[in-house]
């Protein structure tokens, strides 16, 4: 099963994964992890990576491409995978196509979990981080006994600079607008999938298991 995970940030997609690669037993091949395995393994082209990165500069397309191609041609992959951070754009989606064509497969199925706006950002902004120890805790989902203070060790709790609702609005929005395009684009293949996210999260993972085994015949 060949699947692409989407969702925004805050919209548990790293749960869900958990969940879908635990239960289909196919490899989570997140873009952050393939670029550090090619980066360590030093292959040609994630020294050619590490270049760029290094640069601080953007990794072009093909590296990654290519990159992508190599992990997708791996054993663990013979039986699915779960692309989570790529493609980003639609050129990549496309390269994704052309690249599976070549070993005869296609992405199945585009599972995307949506989350309203707002609840995001409620979610991205009750983050709270203990000074002395590190806990984190979030102040809907998973307050401390006493507001401010840390369980463990009675620390007090404060909140990320980049937790604040304007810069949170803010990284949501350009998220959603680099998005868009890469759902019209699975839309109009017809593999894409939204996903209600706003749910328990085993009622999300039920939906996406229902996708799965409707999806097969
Ligand atoms: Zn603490």
């Amino acid at each position: 099963m060949n699947i692409v995970l989407m969702g925004l940030p805050g919209a548990g997609k790293g749960t869900q994964a958990d969940k879908i690669i635990e239960k289909y037993d196919i490899p989570h091949i997140s873009t952050g992890d393939m670029f550090r395995a090619a980066m360590k393994e030093e292959t040609e082209l994630g020294l050619k990576a590490k270049s760029f990165m290094d640069k601080g500069e953007l990794v072009p397309d093909e590296v990654t491409i290519g990159i992508v191609r190599e992990r997708l041609s791996k054993p663990d992959c013979k039986e699915g995978f779960l692309l989570d951070g790529f493609p980003r754009t639609v050129p990549q989606a496309e390269a994704l196509e052309a690249l599976l064509a070549d070993m005869g497969r296609r992405v199945e199925h585009v599972v995307n979990i949506q989350v309203d706006r707002d609840e995001l950002v409620t979610r991205l902004t009750g983050r709270r981080i203990c000074q002395l120890c590190g806990a984190t805790y979030h102040v809907v989902f998973n307050p401390p006994k006493v507001e401010g203070v840390c369980d463990r060790d009675g620390g007090s709790l404060y909140q990320r600079e980049d937790d604040n609702p304007e810069t949170v609005t803010n990284r949501l929005e350009v998220n959603i607008q680099q998005t868009q395009p890469l759902l019209d684009f699975y839309a109009s293949k017809g593999v894409l999938a939204n996903i209600n996210g706003q749910q328990d999260i085993k009622e999300v993972f039920a939906d996406i298991d229902a996708l799965f085994t409707n999806g097969k015949d």
